[in-house]
């Protein structure tokens, strides 16, 4: 089985590495803004859009105008991705899943990508890594790359690079150590509910650090803008940012290994969160309603980081043999698990499970593990034994990892 993993380390580069590096990123931005305006043009004028090959030609005519000449002293190859970074951000729209691609700002992800593993070479018992037309950079090794070098993107967050270097390995294929078959409801007030009536409490990072982060912004509004004391101010507000990003992930990761540690087969709603998010407002024919109520139950979601939970959660199981189910919501919080009576009524509260039919009472977030992981169950049966399948609700991946599921 390969296993792809991606390594991220900080760099540790000179000034002058440093600021080569920013200018590559410069570069990548402005071709990719280029690009993307000119397909916009084509647009407007009726014309076809460029695919990809196309675009990599009116590259090398950019390198080798005179309008930007400075294009030449970024490395190629990395210049090439940003025009497939747009081609994706395309399909990604036309196949809507996102929106329509736009301009790159700067200091808005800076990043840059090589793809050929060939002109990288990974030095690991200095701590240092080669790059094309940046040379050995340093970098803080927290730990051991495995397997070999694929492609390395370099990335600026918070004013410090850093390198992530992407392998592919040859793992044997794994097998469960657990088990088990946990169903997971995942919810406002309690971050996630397990069938096995494990709580993990709410994350609420961004909650805690509001505060913070409200008076940091408030004290770089009043500072004139580009003013040394509101960039000053504005690197405050970046560092809180990074912060609750840094809260988030670490208690991602710790809930998302003990679970795939713990249980061979997870099963977990199918939540649109974007749409959930997006549907709040309305639009200006159809506005949402209660959006005061929902924009902060949408705030909350967001917060949690569901569908980062969820991405993790699907690829550690995998790496320990482990399957992810993804089931469609309907009903999971209104059934019953004793007697299987549906009805709204059931619920009584947000907290509270109380069954019309039979008078059974528990908590409504056990309940709806419980009814999780049920679906999931039967999801998994008819999908083996090759029955008509309901309308697909997980990912394809994990829809076909289902597939080979054995319950
Ligand atoms: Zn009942």
């Amino acid at each position: 089985m390969q296993r792809f993993q991606a390594f991220k380390f900080a760099l540790m580069p000179t000034g002058e590495q440093e600021r080569q590096m920013r200018r590559f990123a410069g570069a990548c931005r402005f071709v990719f803004n280029k690009a993307l305006a000119l397909q916009k043009e084509r647009y407007t004028q009726g014309e076809k859009k460029l695919g990809y090959t196309e675009l990599a030609k009116e590259l090398t005519a950019w390198r080798n105008g005179s309008e930007t000449p400075w294009l030449k002293d970024a490395p190629v190859h990395p210049l090439q991705q940003a025009l497939k970074d747009l081609e994706r951000a395309y399909t990604n729209f036309f196949a809507k899943r996102a929106g329509f691609p736009r301009f790159k700002k700067k200091g808005q992800s800076d990043s840059f990508r090589y793809p050929d593993p060939k002109q990288i070479k990974l030095d690991q018992g200095n701590s240092r890594i080669f790059l094309p037309k940046l040379g050995w950079l340093r970098y803080r090794k927290s730990r051991e790359v495995l397997g070999t070098v694929k492609n390395v993107t370099v990335s600026q967050y918070c004013g410090r690079w850093f390198v992530s270097i992407q392998t592919e390995r040859e793992v044997e294929q794994p097998v469960p150590q657990a088990t088990t078959a946990v169903g997971i409801d995942l919810g406002v007030v309690r971050f996630a509910t397990l069938s096995d009536g494990t709580v993990y409490a709410p994350l609420n990072s961004f909650r805690r650090h509001e505060e913070a982060l409200r008076k940091a912004q408030q004290a770089m509004s009043r500072k004139k803008k580009f003013s040394n004391n509101w960039k000053k101010a504005k690197a405050k507000v970046l560092r809180i940012h990074a912060r609750i990003a840094n809260a988030r992930r670490d208690y991602l990761h710790k809930t998302s290994t003990a679970i795939s540690k713990n249980h061979a087969m997870v099963c977990i709603e199918d939540l649109r969160v974007r749409n959930m998010s997006k549907s709040a407002a309305g639009t200006a024919e159809a506005p949402g309603r209660n959006v005061r109520a929902k924009s902060g139950l949408n705030k909350s979601i967001l917060d949690q980081g569901w569908f980062e939970f969820r991405r993790q959660l699907d690829y550690k199981l995998a790496w320990r043999g482990g399957h992810l189910i993804t089931v469609p919501p309907q009903n999971t919080s209104r059934t019953c698990p004793c007697c299987g009576h549906v009805s709204a009524d059931n619920r009584q509260t947000q907290a509270r499970f109380l069954c019309v039919e039979c008078g059974f009472e528990e908590n409504a977030d056990l309940v709806g593990a419980i009814n999780i992981l049920r679906a999931g169950h039967a999801r998994c049966a008819c999908e083996v034994s090759g029955a008509v399948m309901p309308p697909a609700a997980g990912t394809h991946r994990s829809a076909s990892r289902a597939a080979q599921c054995r319950t």
